[in-house]
């Protein structure tokens, strides 16, 4: 287990949150993820359709399946693929009444799992009730139900299942009482809050929570125009806009909402570890850099991955290349996700464990990805149902994939020192909380600055920039980037002004900081002001854009930057950055990283490729002249390899490669001598 500690910054988060929090998040080297059976039967046949799992759910074989599913021939399966943690079905927002029928089933599969090293975590479903079953027991469900601006009861995405509110204390004490039983009286390993986030609700209860709110607000003329909002009601959209959100009414709404949200879960994962010190609590929250997640989702990316010791992003994005320039891929969300504590798991899928969305040809480029970029590797499909005996799986499927999946994994136990080393990452993007909930231009921007720094292979990750802690890795960063992060507060521009002031390498695009934590427009640009001058700040006025091929809550994809990958490494080389170690020529679709010893040197570079199936020739890499380096492409078969070939002091050209390829360096005398 990994275990952190994070002191004061967690107390204001509010809600009854203790001080300091101790994270139990499990260590991502340590998981093999799978999916299975985490929807009930009940769900299935109610459906009747092709869903979870990619199985009509009136399936006439779909009894047989969960027989199988939970004998002791399941989880022994999943040992000798080497999978080890899953989630399992239990509570779905059936109501317990209904779902506890099935409880002795799900039961015994945990003690099975557990008899064969496979960890359980128990699904939870936070956005939905289920009304034809529900309100058996709750007979005035509809108080549970969150409301459209309008007044009718949201669905989620089927008119058989309501979104609750998350304001209705009753519910979040009926969600304490599933916790508990799940920990208590299941056995599981941890909780699984499956679609945690919720659209903006206008019920009666959030009205009256909302305008008190409003009434704490101090000096409102300066925001909203009036000394009183004493009469004011919600902002009645049908959904809310995105783009550049300054209307105030919309904007309290959203910080509001999401700040509630945060406190909800604050509460569950104290709850969930006072019944259950060392239990993992985790949720679906979808990717972390999808587009404005406070207006449709009431979640605040910035603060919200503090509630887990282990995130699920549901992110449609199977690492792929479309067109052969749109590169699909998860790095951003794993790279984002190393900024916290809690462990992150990036499904590629639209519906847990349909293959539908898969790519067999390329079956081990995201467990790659996941390997070197520090998610949680995972086999989506290989355990999912299938009408075909003795065991309910596609044993073609299985056994192509057993010889890949083995290979995998004694690849990655012998070279865990690789991938457990720290990731050097010494360019870091800012992301401002304030920008990201008030500003599309602000995401979008970093969006392109982003996949120019991908396609660049630039060594960057992220500094998240909050009120309470305006400039992480102010101390560690060799460059700090500001993407056209409009959004800016006084404390923000105050500790970036410091670390310019003090030597630190910025990078600055377009508008950053011309507008204030309300997106309000200053009277001039302070941060602009202050270091533009300044020979360790670059300022380029036109920021990167590039155009979206896709844009949803669990997907996205962009085309290259418009002006391609080199204004960055433009002003990267102006603010003076030399790396110890540079990818200097390979394709846009080959993306790199890095991994640094405990002195801070480069160890290892890491060279994926999202042409998967396709060679690249002539990689030139530079690393410090006198060391030589050594060169891997570990899936790639006989007919690649080779030695590295220095084509002038410090620049080496490696050999051809296909899928992935590394290296590690030695004093070149060393490496001479092995030859
Ligand atoms: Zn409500």
């Amino acid at each position: 287990m990994r275990t952190c500690l994070f002191v004061g910054a967690m107390a204001l988060l509010g809600g009854g949150v203790r001080a300091d929090v101790a994270y139990t998040a499990p260590d991502p080297l340590d998981m093999r993820w799978t999916f299975g059976a985490h929807e009930p039967y009940t769900m299935y046949r109610r459906m009747g359709v092709r869903s979870t799992g990619g199985i009509h759910g009136n399936c006439y074989w779909l009894p047989d399946w969960f027989k199988w599913w939970d004998s002791e021939d399941c989880p022994r399966l999943m040992e000798s693929l080497g999978l080890n943690w899953l989630l399992c079905r239990f509570y779905k927002g059936m109501g317990w009444e209904e779902e506890k029928k099935d409880f002795p089933n799900v039961k015994r599969f945990v003690e099975n799992c557990h008899k064969h090293g496979v960890k359980a975590v128990a699904y939870i479903q936070f956005s939905t009730i289920y009304p034809e079953t529900m309100k058996r027991e709750i007979p005035n469900l509809e108080d549970w139900a969150a409301r459209r601006a309008n007044g009718t009861i949201y669905y989620y995405s089927r008119y058989f299942r309501w979104e609750p509110c998350f304001n209705e204390p009753k519910f979040e004490e009926y969600l304490k009482k599933i916790i508990r039983i799940a920990l208590e009286e299941g056995k599981f390993d941890g909780i699984f809050f499956d679609n945690a986030y919720m659209k903006p609700c206008f019920c009666n209860r959030c009205k009256a929570l909302f305008h008190a709110h409003l009434q704490t607000i101090p000096n409102p003329a300066d925001r909203f125009g009036f000394d009183s909002l004493s009469a004011f009601g919600m902002p009645e959209y049908e959904k809310l806009p995105w783009g550049e959100v300054r209307e105030p009414l919309l904007q309290e709404f959203n910080l509001w909402r999401t700040k509630r949200m945060t406190a909800l879960y604050k509460r569950f994962y104290s709850y969930a570890h006072s019944i259950r010190p060392d239990c993992v609590v985790a949720a679906n929250i979808c990717p972390y850099r999808a587009p404005n997640t406070v207006g449709n989702k009431s979640v605040d990316m910035t603060e919200f991955p503090k509630c887990f010791d282990l995130v699920m992003g549901q992110v449609n994005n199977c690492p792929h290349v479309e067109e052969d320039n749109v590169i699909v891929s998860r790095v951003r969300d794993l790279k984002y996700a190393r900024e916290y504590a809690a462990t992150y798991f990036a499904s590629c899928d639209g519906a847990a464990g349909d293959n539908a969305n898969e790519i067999e040809d390329s079956y081990l480029l995201p467990l790659i990805e996941d390997l070197v970029f520090g998610g949680v590797p995972a086999d989506r499909t290989i355990m999912a149902p299938y009408p075909e005996k003795p065991e309910y799986v596609n044993h073609t499927r299985l056994e192509r994939r057993r010889p890949m999946l083995a290979a995998f994994n004694a690849f990655a136990k012998a070279n865990r020192h690789l991938f457990a080393a720290k990731d050097w990452m010494p360019v870091r993007f800012l992301v401002s909380g304030h920008a990201m909930m008030h500003s599309q231009l602000s995401f979008d921007s970093l969006m392109a600055s982003e996949e120019a720094a991908l396609r660049g292979h630039v060594p960057f990750g992220y500094s998240v920039s909050t009120d309470e802690n305006p400039l992480p890795h102010a101390n560690d960063a060799a460059v700090i980037v500001v993407a056209n992060q409009t959004c800016l507060s006084d404390g923000q521009i105050a500790a970036l002004v410091e670390y310019a002031k003090k030597g630190g390498r910025l990078v600055c695009t377009g508008e950053s900081g011309r507008y204030d934590e309300w997106n309000r427009q200053r009277f001039s640009n302070p941060l602009k002001d202050a270091v533009a001058e300044l020979s360790n700040v670059t300022w380029r006025d036109e920021p990167d854009v590039a155009k979206d091929k896709r844009m949803t809550h669990i997907q996205y994809a962009l085309y290259p930057p418009e002006k391609g990958v080199q204004p960055m490494l433009d002003d990267l080389a102006k603010v003076g950055f030399k790396p110890q170690v540079e990818v200097l020529s390979a394709p846009e679709t080959v993306f790199a990283q890095y991994k640094q010893d405990a002195a801070g040197n480069v160890c290892s570079v890491h060279l994926v490729n999202y042409v998967f199936r396709k060679p690249v020739k002539g990689v030139r890499i530079r690393i410090p002249v006198g060391e030589a380096p050594v060169f891997t492409a570990p899936f790639d078969g006989a007919q690649f390899g080779g030695t590295p070939r220095e084509v002038a002091p410090g620049i080496w050209e490696l050999p051809a490669f296909s899928k992935y390829a590394y290296c590690t360096f030695r004093p070149k005398v060393e490496a001479d001598g092995l030859k």
